[in-house]
């Protein structure tokens, strides 16, 4: 019997995941305590986990951060996520001491968690409620070059929260190692090994269990008509443009149509709905899903994984860079199409498109039975149970590092070269452009060099 102290940050995506893996534990035998928010209380406690609510932790928001967030702003989630991590200092040290836990099961994101562990000396165990992502994985992303000025801009702000942490006996590198797990973290992957990108990076510090759901129930298909699911997520649903073009586009179908439309939206703003479509501001979306026949979809990491559990092939509709690495994932395996023209006429033709085309709905269903032959909740359970892990295969991602920096070596001492021969030989007046030149191109070249060589460490 082990004493688990359980931490998640105040969102649906991230806690989801985290609840049959703490029903499993207690199950066990084991004693979790849940540390979260009041909105999640009731689904904590069925689990039979003790729940601490945290909600006098979180900070008063200025209008403008509160649209920052909604936007899922990463600066400002960063940003937030140290002052509730310094709002709980206190709290936290008495709960260490009185509590005593043997492990802690930390959401990547709630600094909270992770922070308190490495002080108290606690092992720890982080939930990864999306992709396990490092330098070759993070290749799937696609920011927007409004998300990537967001980041740029905010590192000023995020670096002078992060200083304070300093004082409060929180030690941290750099943001980048307080969001992303390394190679000797270990990690709990909500996907297959297949699923995730680059899987073969990651050293056995990480276990990928498969979807972490309560249900396990086989995907019921038969019906008279198709049944097409809708849903933009939990946090970035206010869309009742984009929930009026799908309407416009399958309500002269012969389907059935389920919109999970959220809280924030006025259902009146829809107008009247065809007899052929049902909107709804929370579903069950497991048992949605096992009839469904297609998704269209955020492509939020919870929801492709429950999509392929179920086997519903999808109309994949990213919105951040992360759900794009999601998206683009789930075309490699084929069980979707990306809505690239969001127009009604759009919509029609790629739900058409996978109604009609078979291959998408095979894939789905050729993915459901990879992730129901995952380790589990159960593996999970014996995961944390047994933490901390060592590890003896090779580290791939301090290998790729190591050729990196050989090549940047060579690289930059080439560059000089040129440079110098350019100089002496026809001009110093232009060198600059080379070296401009040879900055930018840097990158991609020493990640096409990693790239080969990590083929080359897998053969
Ligand atoms: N969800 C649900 N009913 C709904 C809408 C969402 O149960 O009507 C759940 C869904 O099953 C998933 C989570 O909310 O577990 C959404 O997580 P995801 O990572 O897909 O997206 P996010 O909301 O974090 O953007």
């Amino acid at each position: 019997m082990k004493k688990i102290a359980f931490f998640c940050i105040p969102a649906h995506g991230h806690t989801n995941p985290m609840l049959p893996v703490a029903a499993e534990l207690v199950r066990r035998g084991n004693i979790v305590r849940f540390y979260s928010f009041d909105e999640f209380k009731e689904k904590i406690r069925a689990t039979g986990a003790e729940f601490i609510s945290c909600d006098s932790f979180l900070p008063e928001l200025t209008k403008q951060e509160e649209i920052n967030l909604k936007n899922v702003s990463i600066t400002e989630m960063t940003i937030q996520d140290i002052r509730i991590t310094l709002g709980m200092n206190d709290f936290l040290d008495k709960e260490f001491k009185s509590f005593n836990p043997d492990v802690v099961y930390t959401d990547s994101v709630c600094f909270w968690g992770k922070l308190n562990a490495w002080k108290h000396n606690v092992p720890m165990v982080v939930s990864t409620s999306t992709f396990a992502f490092n330098q070759m994985s993070s290749g799937y992303m696609k920011n927007s070059p409004k998300e990537v000025a967001g980041l740029i801009f905010g590192l000023p702000r995020v670096s002078k929260e992060l200083k304070k942490l300093e004082s409060y006996g929180y030690h941290v590198k750099n943001l980048f190692s307080l969001i992303q797990s390394d190679n000797n973290t270990d990690s709990v992957v909500y996907t297959s090994y297949s699923f995730q990108p680059y899987a073969e990076s990651f050293s056995d510090h990480y276990i990928f269990v498969g979807p972490s759901v309560f249900s396990k129930v086989l995907p019921q298909k038969a019906k008279e008509r198709p049944l097409i699911y809708i849903s933009m997520g939990t946090v970035i649903n206010d869309r009742p443009d984009f929930y009026g073009k799908c309407i416009a586009a399958l309500k002269d179908l012969n389907v059935d149509v389920i919109i999970s439309c959220g809280n924030a939206i006025d259902r009146e703003k829809l107008g009247t709905l065809p007899d052929n479509i049902k909107v709804y501001p929370y579903v069950d979306q497991l048992d949605v899903l096992s009839k469904a026949d297609a998704f269209i979809t955020h492509c939020g990491m919870n929801s492709v994984s429950e999509s392929l559990y179920m086997a519903a092939p999808m109309v994949l509709y990213p919105q951040t860079g992360e759900q794009y690495a999601v998206a683009r994932r789930v075309t490699e395996i084929g069980a979707g199409i990306m809505l690239n023209d969001d127009s009604s006429e759009g919509i029609r033709a790629a739900i058409q498109e996978i109604l009609n085309n078979k291959a998408y709905g095979a894939a789905a269903v050729t993915c459901s039975a990879d992730f129901r032959v995952c380790p589990g909740t159960a593996g999970a359970a014996e995961f944390i149970e047994n933490a901390p892990h060592s590890s003896d295969g090779i580290d791939i991602i301090s290998e790729l590092n190591k050729a990196g920096a050989k090549f940047q070596l060579l690289y930059w001492l080439i560059v000089i070269i040129a440079i110098s021969l350019v100089g002496i030989l026809v001009s110093w007046k232009y060198v600059w452009i080379i070296g401009i030149a040879a900055g930018i191109l840097s990158t991609p070249i020493v990640r096409a060099v990693q790239k080969r060589k990590y083929a080359r460490l897998l053969n």
